[in-house]
């Protein structure tokens, strides 16, 4: 049977330490799908196409990764609608930690056939988060290192148009 895993995620953007965690989480199953949330909240940054689009460019090098927009749902009937037995998500810190642990511990719960996987994140990443990012671009400071080139070039595309 085919080992599928459901990495679902506001990625807004999507980081490289997302995208660590996705490289090394394909290695784990034979296939990854990214559950792009579909996400109401007007306080989203990039609008969800975007996310899509971007997503999207950021894992084609990655053969058995796909993305889908993830409906409002919860996140097991998600997973069980694509055939997938195993969550993928990260930690990077006692922080993450226990916010996943409660989410893991509430899914197997919901669903005990679905086994939450959680990795480490990468010490070159495990201090990015989204949220820093989007606070430091604000002011223009230099996040490139962080951001897949998809997600950088949606991002200063943004800036042109925020600028005119
Ligand atoms: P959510 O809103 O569901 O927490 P995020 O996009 O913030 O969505 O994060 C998705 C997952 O990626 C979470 O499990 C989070 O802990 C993990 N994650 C976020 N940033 C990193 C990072 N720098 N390295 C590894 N994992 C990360």
């Amino acid at each position: 049977m085919k080992r599928i895993a459901l990495f679902p995620g506001s990625f807004d953007p999507l980081t490289m330490g997302h995208l660590d965690t996705i490289e090394r989480g394909a290695k784990l199953f034979d296939e990854l799908i990214i559950g792009v949330f579909v996400n109401t909240n007007k306080n989203s940054f990039f609008t969800h196409d975007e996310k899509l689009v971007t997503v999207k460019e950021s894992v084609a090098h990655i053969e058995n990764v796909k993305v889908i927009a993830q409906e409002e749902k919860l996140t097991v009937d998600v997973a069980n609608q694509l055939g997938a037995k195993f969550l993928l998500r990260g930690v990077r810190n006692v922080k993450d930690y226990e916010y996943e642990k409660d989410i893991a511990t509430m899914n197997a719960h919901l669903d005990k056939n679905i086994e939450t996987v959680i990795l480490m994140a990468s010490p070159k990443y495990n201090h990015v988060s989204s949220s820093i990012l989007k606070e430091i671009w604000k002011f223009n400071g230099d996040i490139q290192d962080y951001l897949p080139t998809a997600v950088y070039t949606a991002l200063e595309k943004k800036r042109d148009l925020f600028e005119k």
